[in-house]
């Protein structure tokens, strides 16, 4: 758990992004507004603050971080949402740039295999080239057999 920096989760994680996903928010005089998700109510009185990173109800008097909402939220213990978050946290952060992971994951494929010629072909750019077409062909060869 201590593996955890909280205050990197807090501000990595949007606060007003984050509950907007059960909240409904509607932005008022710098906050956030929404049906507070904790009590029944007919008339907004739970607010995000984007800056403080933090929540209130004005019904309940819920309110805390990012941490206490989702431990509130799930019913969980705050310990349980800080690993809950961070676990949601990486995923999205994987999820963005799927391109560049299908990049890279063919990328490093290249250098591996400069890496496993043997030096004294590398000398030689011809022999190298000559080598590198036996060494497929040996592949092919071997993959039929
Ligand atoms: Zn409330």
């Amino acid at each position: 758990m201590n593996e955890v920096d909280l205050d990197m989760l807090k501000e990595r994680i949007n606060i007003v992004e984050y509950i907007g996903q059960f909240v409904h928010l509607e932005f008022n005089n710098g906050e956030w507004w929404g049906l507070c998700p904790f009590h029944d109510e007919k008339t907004p009185s739970f607010d995000v603050n984007e800056e403080k990173r933090s929540y209130y109800c004005h019904g309940c008097k819920n309110g805390g971080t990012i941490i206490d909402f989702a431990s509130n939220y799930y019913k969980i213990s705050v310990a349980q949402a800080i690993e809950k978050l961070a676990e949601e946290f990486k995923i999205s952060r994987n999820k963005i740039p799927s391109l560049m992971r299908i990049s890279k994951k063919f990328a490093p494929k290249k250098p591996d295999k400069k890496v496993i010629i043997p030096t004294e072909y590398i000398e030689d750019p011809i022999t190298n080239t000559k080598n590198r077409i036996s060494k497929s062909g040996l592949q092919k060869a071997s993959n039929k057999a």
